[in-house]
């Protein structure tokens, strides 16, 4: 056993065995100093994190500017100005962002840093811990909240926020929106014929089909059974007709493996955002154009009067 870990309680540590142990800590402890004019450098830098920046720490005393040309370029300005607000309003720094490494690697840090005006400007005395497996896990949560156990699309969850943001770009850009209802026809008679899981295959091979024809930005939703939703940002309700009636097509010609004849249809209904449209109007819409279409026998787009 080392001699730190029988030591007892009450008994303090001597200043040198603090800096050992400083030095071990999983993370980095620091202090930052910004002069009056704008220089920036780390005083201070210890714990073993220090390896992890691979950055000499004799050269981030003098500047830190090596450490902050690896910052992510998308995360440097929050930094920049959350040190700002830091300086101005002598609140902590509370932050986290992307720093890369050598082999193009990159890693999420996560800081909290004090400041303290002192005579030469600002100090900052802080911890660093690198938070990318738990950042790598909240993602992996995200993506399960937002998206269809069956099919891998996105849920109605995820199509419900995305149509709000789209809605209000739409609304403020007067850039064209539409949205695309899908049904199956007939698919109680497939799982009552074939069976549910072959019912659920359908419903796998059905969005396969689909991805193959969109655009990064379009999304396909599973609202929930044999109901589907398309979110076409940047696409008027002509556009959207036709991409509607190739999706129509190519559903209508595959071979659905398991099902008979192996032949399944879809009919679909479409609308286009109008300026002022709240989210459930748009929806309605699409919806009652979905409604037209079976109606009218099924098989077959329809898109708004
Ligand atoms: P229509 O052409 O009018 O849309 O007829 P339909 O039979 O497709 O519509 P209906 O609403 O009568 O039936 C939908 C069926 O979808 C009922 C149910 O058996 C099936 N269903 C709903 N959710 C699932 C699912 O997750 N998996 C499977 N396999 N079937 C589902
Ligand atoms: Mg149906
Ligand atoms: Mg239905």
């Amino acid at each position: 056993m080392s001699p730190i870990d029988v030591m007892p309680c009450r008994e303090r540590l001597e200043p040198v065995r603090v800096l050992e142990l400083a030095d071990q800590l999983p993370g980095l402890i620091f202090q930052l100093h910004r002069s009056a004019d704008g220089h920036l450098h780390f005083p201070l830098l210890m714990g073993s994190g220090i390896q992890l920046l691979d950055l000499e720490p004799e050269r981030l005393a003098e500047n830190a500017k090596p450490a902050l040309e690896q910052i992510h370029e998308d995360d440097y300005p929050a930094l920049m100005a959350a040190i700002e607000r830091s300086e101005r309003e002598c609140t902590p720094i509370i932050l986290k962002f992307r720093f890369h490494l050598k082999a193009s690697r990159c890693r999420w840090i996560a800081v909290r840093a004090q400041p303290q005006r002192t005579e030469t400007g600002v100090l900052w005395h802080g911890m660093m811990l690198d938070i990318s497996e738990q950042v790598a896990e909240e993602e992996r949560l995200r993506q399960l909240s937002d998206s269809d156990a069956l099919t891998g699309l996105a849920n109605r969850r995820k199509l419900l926020a995305r149509l709000d943001e789209e809605i209000s770009l739409s609304n403020r850009h007067a850039t064209p929106l539409s949205l695309v209802m899908i049904d199956l026809d007939h698919f109680k008679a497939i799982n009552d014929t074939w069976g549910h899981l072959q019912g659920d295959a359908v419903l796998r091979e059905l969005a396969d089909c689909c991805r193959m024809l969109l655009r990064e930005e379009d999304l396909l939703a599973r609202l929930g059974g044999e109901e589907f939703a398309l979110l076409l940002p940047l696409t008027s309700q002509g556009n959207a007709a036709q991409l509607a009636e190739r999706l129509r097509r190519v559903i209508a010609d595959h071979h659905f493996e398991g099902v008979g004849s192996g032949r399944i249809t879809v009919s679909l209904g479409i609308t286009e955002h109008r300026v002022g449209d709240a989210r459930d109007n748009l929806l309605q819409r699409a919806d009652a154009s979905l409604y037209r279409a079976k109606h009218r026998g099924r098989n077959r787009v329809v898109a708004d009067d």
